[in-house]
C-alpha cells in the first residue's frame, strides 16, 4: 500500500511566542493519522510572507496533503490569503456567495458590515471555497502538481468544523488509505528502561506491521501498539493477540487500557464491587482526594478525606496515639497503618488509604531521605503497608506518592 503523506503548517505569531498553544496541530495530527495518513511534519511559523512561501515550497512535491491554519483574519497582521495568491500565482477576487454568508451572519449578530468584513469575502481565484458556517473566514482548497493544500482559519472550533464537515470526508473519498489501529496499554509500577528489558523478546517477535512505543508520563507508562494493514478485522485480531501476550508477560504492571487513569480504574472497580473508600492524607495533602473526585460519578464510592497534615490532626481527629508518633515518627509504617485504620473507622468505608512521607526538598534524614513514602490501605481483611523512595522535587513527589497509594488501593480491591 502507498502511504499518503501529510504535512501541517500552523501560522500565527502567537504560536511562536508561547501565547497560544498550537492545539490545532495536535488535533489535526490525530485526525489525519486516524484517517491513515502519515503526518511527517508539523511546522509553526510567523505571519510572515517569506516564511510562509518557504514552508509551502518545502512541502510541495513530497506531500499528498498540506493542512494550513491561521492568518485568515480580517486585520492587517493576517497575510496568509495574499501569500497563498503569490504561491499559487493567482489573485484575490470577491466571492459573492461568501459575501452573502458574511452579511447574513453579521445581521444575525446585529453588527454592521465594514471594509474588513467585505475583505473576508475575497478569495484566491484558483481555489475552491470551503464555506464556513461557524465564522467569517472561509476555508480554501488548492491543488497543484499532485499536492492538495487546504487553508483554514486558526480559530480551533472553526477549523474543526471545516475538517469534520468538508475536508476529512473528501480526503477519505479521494485516498483509499491503509488502516491504522492504535491500542494503549496502561502500566504502573516500573521504569521505562526496566519495562523495555522485560519486553525485549516480545518486541523482537512483533509482526512487521505492528510497532510498540513507550510513552511515559510521571509514573505511568503507556504502551502503544500501532498496527497498519489493509483489513480492519484481521488487523484488530493481530493487535489483540499481542495485547493478550502483554497481559501474560507483565500482568503485575498493567492496570488498564486506552487513556484510563488509576483513579478511573479504582472508580470502576469500587463501583463493580459496591464498595466505598476514604483517605487519610498527610504528605499528599489532599492530592489523592483531588484525583479521585476528578472522576465523574465518584460520589458513588468516595466518602471523603482527612488531610492529617499536622501531628495534632493525626492525634486529635484520627486518634493516633501521641507516643506512637514520638516513638516511630510521623513518617513510619506504624503511624501510616494507624491513620488508615482510624480513617476507615471514622468515615465508615470499606477501604481507607493513608499516606505519610517526606515530600521535600527539606526534612530528610539519614534513615528517611527526602522522597520517602509510607502508605497503607485498610479494609475488612486487615491492613497492608508499603514504602517507596522517590526523588527530591516536592510537587513531583506528591504526584508520585498519590499514584503509588492509588495503585496499592487498586491491588487490594482486586484481591478482595
Ligand atoms: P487567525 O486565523 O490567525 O486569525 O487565528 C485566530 C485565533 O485562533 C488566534 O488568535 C488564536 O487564538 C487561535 N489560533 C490560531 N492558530 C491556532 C493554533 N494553531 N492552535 C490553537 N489556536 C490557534
Ligand atoms: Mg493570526
Amino acid at each position: 500500500i502507498k502511504i499518503m503523506k501529510a504535512a501541517i503548517i500552523t501560522i500565527g505569531d502567537e504560536l511562536l511566542i508561547g501565547q497560544t498553544i498550537d492545539t490545532n496541530s495536535a488535533w489535526m495530527g490525530a485526525e489525519l493519522s486516524k484517517a491513515g495518513f502519515d503526518v511527517y511534519r508539523i511546522t509553526s511559523i510567523h505571519d510572515r510572507r517569506e516564511d510562509i512561501i518557504y514552508t509551502l515550497n518545502e512541502a510541495a512535491g513530497k506531500t499528498d496533503v498540506v493542512l494550513i491554519t491561521g492568518g485568515l483574519g480580517p486585520t492587517s497582521d493576517d497575510i496568509t490569503k495574499q501569500t497563498l495568491c503569490e504561491f499559487f500565482n493567482t489573485r484575490l477576487v470577491l466571492n459573492t456567495e461568501v459575501l452573502k454568508m458574511i452579511e447574513t451572519m453579521m445581521k444575525q449578530r446585529n453588527f454592521t458590515m465594514n471594509e474588513n468584513n467585505r475583505r473576508q469575502a475575497e478569495v484566491p481565484e484558483s481555489c475552491r471555497v470551503l464555506k464556513n458556517a461557524t465564522g467569517t473566514a472561509p476555508g480554501m482548497w488548492f491543488e497543484q502538481d499532485g499536492t492538495i493544500y487546504i487553508s483554514m482559519p486558526g480559530v480551533p472550533h472553526e477549523m474543526m468544523y471545516l475538517m469534520t464537515e468538508l475536508v476529512l470526508p473528501e480526503l477519505n473519498k479521494r485516498f483509499t488509505s491503509q488502516i491504522i489501529i492504535h491500542r494503549n496499554i496502561m502500566t504502573y509500577g516500573t521504569f521505562e528502561s526496566k519495562l523495555a528489558e522485560i519486553l525485549i523478546g516480545f518486541e523482537a517477535d512483533l509482526p512487521e506491521n505492528i510497532k510498540l512505543a513507550y510513552l511515559p508520563a510521571s509514573g505511568v507508562i503507556k504502551l502503544r501498539l500501532t498496527g497498519t494493514g489493509s483489513q480492519h478485522k484481521s488487523l484488530e485480531k493481530m493487535i489483540t493477540d499481542q495485547v493478550n501476550k502483554l497481559y501474560k508477560i507483565i500482568p503485575e504492571f498493567i492496570y488498564g487500557e486506552n487513556e484510563e487513569s488509576l483513579e478511573m480504574v479504582i472508580g470502576r472497580l469500587l463501583k463493580a464491587n459496591n464498595k466505598t473508600v476514604c483517605t487519610a492524607e498527610s504528605c499528599t495533602g489532599g492530592e489523592i482526594a483531588h484525583m479521585i473526585t476528578g472522576v465523574s460519578g465518584s460520589s458513588d464510592y468516595y466518602k471523603g478525606s482527612v488531610v492529617a497534615y499536622a501531628n495534632s490532626v493525626k492525634t486529635q481527629l484520627l486518634g493516633v496515639h501521641e507516643d506512637r508518633i514520638k516513638k516511630y515518627g510521623a513518617v513510619s509504617e506504624e503511624v501510616v497503618r494507624d491513620l488508615a485504620l482510624a480513617a476507615r473507622k471514622l468515615l465508615n468505608t470499606d477501604f481507607a488509604v493513608a499516606t505519610s512521607g517526606i515530600a521535600g526538598p527539606n526534612g530528610g534524614t539519614e534513615t528517611k531521605p527526602v522522597g520517602t513514602l509510607w502508605m497503607a490501605v485498610a479494609s475488612e481483611k486487615g491492613i497492608v503497608s508499603e514504602t517507596r523512595v522517590f526523588g527530591n522535587d516536592r510537587i513531583n513527589n506528591i504526584k508520585r506518592f498519590s499514584l503509588a497509594a492509588l495503585n496499592l488501593l487498586r491491588k487490594q480491591i482486586i484481591n478482595f
